[in-house]
């Protein structure tokens, strides 16, 4: 099932760049097979499908599954960060996708110096104001950038966002769009470091309209591998 459900999400990108209106910078949409709550079996069946990056929110469970899966994957950390799991955040992922403090970047920034790191992050943001979620403000978002941008041990490489629910793709789509305005306005500051490339925006039930209105990485769980048993 999980190559069968790979192959569909797959078609549904090709056709959902198709279907995009906005002017990207680039036309593919990196995918990250959310595995959070499911088994290290079903990741090995994922990355033998073609799955080249894995997305975890929890530090532990991630920790306990790298260690039994002998595969070369990206390791994205999406769920929120605490100060105390810093460090093994950094030791382990590849890309954390959930900076949304000046506070937590320094340890992150802290912990990659020590190991010579240079950690790759996306900034979170809270793009609908939704008070349940995690994420900063849009219009924090360029003081958040500028301080990010001197932290030597870090590089931004783009912006990340959760949509709210919503029943109706096309209620959810504007917001979608606004982050897409928010991305490019921000491309055009003059950064030292950072690089904005990657809008990890979309998930499951969303990603098509995300990928319409511009996202170019997609956090794709439960159409990978079905609901998730808590
Ligand atoms: C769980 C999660 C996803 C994947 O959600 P699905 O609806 O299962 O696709 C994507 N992004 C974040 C931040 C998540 O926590």
């Amino acid at each position: 099932m999980i190559k069968e459900n790979l192959n569909e999400i797959q078609n549904k990108i090709e056709y959902s760049l198709l279907k995009r209106t906005v002017t990207a910078d680039s036309n593919s949409v990196k995918l990250i097979a959310v595995t959070k709550n499911h088994e290290v079996a079903d990741m090995q069946e994922a990355i033998e499908a073609g799955v080249l990056s894995i997305g975890e929110n929890r530090i532990q469970e991630a920790i306990s599954k790298a260690a039994t899966l002998d595969r070369e994957v990206e390791w994205h950390l999406l769920g929120h960060l605490q100060t105390n799991k810093v460090k093994q955040a950094v030791h382990l992922f590849d890309m954390i996708h959930s900076v949304d403090s000046k506070k937590i970047a320094v340890e992150i920034n802290k912990e990659a110096k020590k190991i010579n790191k240079i950690q790759d992050v996306l900034l979170q943001v809270n793009i609908a104001k939704e008070e349940s979620k995690f994420g900063i403000y849009a219009e924090d978002l360029p003081d958040l950038l500028r301080d990010v941008d001197q932290m030597e041990s870090l590089h931004v490489c783009g912006l990340m966002t959760i949509a709210p629910i919503c029943d109706n793709l096309e209620e959810v789509r504007p917001i979608f769009k606004n982050m897409f305005h928010l991305y490019t306005d921000m491309k055009q500051h003059k950064f030292e470091k950072t690089d904005l490339k990657w809008l990890s925006m979309g998930m499951s039930h969303d990603y098509t309209a995300a990928i319409e209105e511009g996202a170019n990485m997609v956090r794709i769980g439960t159409a990978i591998f079905g609901p998730r048993q808590y």
